[in-house]
């Protein structure tokens, strides 16, 4: 499955929690990509540059990375994307990938929640984990992205029908509520 929300849904801490009850790993890019600029790989120097402004690491980067997490064998009892596919050509891309692992996708959660709120939950956490990627002008920039570009993703998944909309706003027990009861997941 994947897990689509704008920055500061809580998708990442949705992800960690659906993945151990469904006990699939969980892949965020976002994480890959963090862990790379921590330990100064060629990946994480490439990838800073771009994370720091709020833009999108290019497609090229990202699809690569992703093709060789996707041919592990921990994905081929099932699995948990985090943060990927962002763009058109990242849709494209995973359709591939999974075809050419003969894996295939059931659910594409959203996670949805209104810009105000996500503005003022992401500067709180910019105070308590210093992320470098979370002061107002990168945060408008990034949900300007998932606006302009990942809302896009959401609708070609729409068309296929496989689309569950969870309302991302309040403590973090109860959106994992809401995600198991639209997931049918018994608690
Ligand atoms: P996240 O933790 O998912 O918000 O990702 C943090 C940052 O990593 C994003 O703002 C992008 O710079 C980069 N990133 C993560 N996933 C992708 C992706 N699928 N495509 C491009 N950039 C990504």
């Amino acid at each position: 499955m994947l897990i689509i929300g704008p920055p500061g849904s809580g998708k990442g801490t949705q992800a960690a929690r659906i993945s151990e009850r469904l006990a699939v790993v969980a892949i965020s890019t976002g994480d890959i990509f963090r862990d790379n600029v921590k330990r100064e790989t060629p990946l994480g120097l490439e990838a800073k540059k771009f994370m720091d402004a709020g833009d999108f690491v290019p497609d090229s980067v990202t699809n690569s990375m992703v093709r060789d997490r996707l041919a592990a064998e921990d994905v081929r009892e099932g699995f948990l994307l985090d943060g990927y596919p962002r763009t058109a050509v990242q849709v494209t891309e995973l359709d591939d990938i999974l075809r050419e692992n003969a894996l295939d996708l059931d659910v594409v959660l959203q996670l949805t929640a209104d810009d105000e709120e996500l503005v003022t939950r992401l500067l709180g956490r910019a105070q308590l984990d210093g992320r470098s990627d979370d002061n107002e002008r990168v945060i408008r920039h990034r949900l300007g992205l998932y606006h302009d570009q990942t809302e896009a993703v959401v609708s070609r998944y729409e068309e296929r029908g496989i689309v569950t909309k969870v309302d991302g706003i309040g403590s973090i027990d109860e959106v994992t509520e809401r995600v198991m009861a639209a997931l049918k997941v018994a608690s």
